[in-house]
């Protein structure tokens, strides 16, 4: 049997390693280059982790991991107004939680990929046909690739999305948040960040510092706004959503001006009727994307493309296989998208009022025994896209 993947990200190579192994044929097809430069922070839990522990990924992320102390909530001037101890966090997770860079993640997954699979790079894909028993996509270079199924795991602007299922903007749900991230060079605020996660929090807008290796800071940007076309100029749009603010952030701005590019997104939700068609389905952001806030793109998909690797793994009825997947992972995901649309709203408060009930509610939680109260927030995590399970 032979597999064609659409996307080299975390969903496209979990598929692509978990379907080699048991023998499949794979080709993936990424219209970027090898080496992806966006990089950021994820966590990676629940399903996802479990997933990672399943592909015996644990030995190689764990040196990769990330160590946090707490999490910090600062005002406009850079005083701590909560903190949450990490361990609060990872007693609601089961323990089941790890910081890593995104990159890191992904060449994790590579490095198992078995050398028989085919990947190919700045490759476009430009039709999709269905031959009986077979489906076919032709690329921008005139090639043609012939497979058993075809896998759309790239991403949210997903173009197997839009040649089978119609054009994207369709099944895109606005959330009302811009996002934006990027790795600087600071090995002066590396030092006074140590290893907390420091969110500096006013209505409609936070900012997030963590230290990485290297002397470099991950940061990340959320406000709310309007759905608006995507701005020309990145910078520009960060510039003039966050130039007045205090702390490290003139610094940070400062330093992303020198970037060659940086990741600026309107975070939505992708909801589809269906994740298949015929030999056809859809993976990860391309039909998954829950949201950027609660942080679990990359948790939901590795989990998905493990139970997607498990379902055709299972069978030689490919279209038996793709519903199986869908009729698994549907119902968890949409409870997942409601958990991600209130703890959003809870995370990046309107007004200053929701800004002192969170703080409150945090002051609270971190005092042992009582951590239960950021329950609803974290259920947004805790969905299990995985079981049945072992
Ligand atoms: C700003 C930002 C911050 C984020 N923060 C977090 C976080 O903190 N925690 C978290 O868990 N998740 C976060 N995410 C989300 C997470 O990165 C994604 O959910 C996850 O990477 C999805 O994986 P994927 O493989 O489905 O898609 P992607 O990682 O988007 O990979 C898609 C792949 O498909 C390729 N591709 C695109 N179009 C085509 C095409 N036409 N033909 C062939 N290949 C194509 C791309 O080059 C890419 O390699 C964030 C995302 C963004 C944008």
């Amino acid at each position: 049997m032979k597999a064609l993947i659409a996307g080299a990200g975390i969903a496209g190579l979990t598929l692509g390693r978990c379907l080699a192994q048991k023998g499949w044929q794979v080709t993936i097809l990424d219209e970027g280059s090898a080496a992806r430069g966006e990089g950021y922070l994820i966590q990676l839990f629940g399903s996802g982790y479990e997933a990672a522990r399943r592909m015996g990924l644990m030995p190689r992320l764990l040196p990769l991991a990330y160590e946090m102390s707490s999490v910090r909530w600062l005002n406009a001037s850079g005083r701590t107004t909560s903190r949450l101890p990490y361990r609060t966090l990872q007693e609601l997770l089961d323990g089941r939680l790890m910081n890593l860079m995104r990159a890191d993640l992904e060449q994790a997954i590579l490095e198992q990929l078995p050398s028989n699979v085919q990947l190919r790079f700045h490759c476009s894909i430009v039709y999709v046909r269905t031959p009986v028993g077979h489906v076919e996509v032709e690329l921008s270079s005139g090639d043609v690739e012939r497979g058993d199924v075809l896998i759309g795991a790239d991403g949210v602007r997903s173009r197997i999305r839009d040649l089978v299922f119609g054009e994207g903007s369709v099944w895109s749900h606005y959330l009302g948040f811009h996002t934006s991230t990027f790795v600087i060079h600071a090995p002066e605020v590396r030092d006074e960040l140590g290893n907390d996660l420091h969110i500096l929090s006013v209505p409609r807008r936070e900012v997030g510092l963590f230290a990485v290796r290297e002397g470099n800071v991950a940061a990340f940007f959320v406000h709310r706004a309007p759905q608006t076309a995507p701005p020309q100029s990145p910078f520009e749009a960060l510039e003039a959503e966050y130039g007045d603010l205090g702390w490290y952030v003139p610094l940070v701005l400062e330093r992303a001006k020198a970037l060659p590019t940086f990741l600026y997104e309107q975070a939505a939700q992708v909801v589809l009727p269906h994740w298949y068609r015929g030999r056809i389905a859809l993976l990860g952001d391309a039909c998954q994307a829950v949201s950027l806030l609660p942080g679990q793109g990359a948790s939901l998909s590795l989990a998905a493309a493990y139970v997607l690797g498990e379902e055709l793994n299972g069978t030689t009825d490919v279209k038996e296989a793709l519903a199986r997947y869908e009729h698994r992972v549907r119902p968890p995901l949409a409870q997942l998208r409601r958990a991600g649309r209130r703890a959003a709203d809870w995370l990046v408060p309107a007004t200053p009022a929701g800004i002192l009930a969170r703080d409150a509610a945090l002051r609270l939680a971190s005092v042992r025994g009582l951590s239960r109260l950021l329950r609803p927030v974290v259920n947004a995590a805790r969905e299990d896209v995985i079981v049945p399970a072992e």
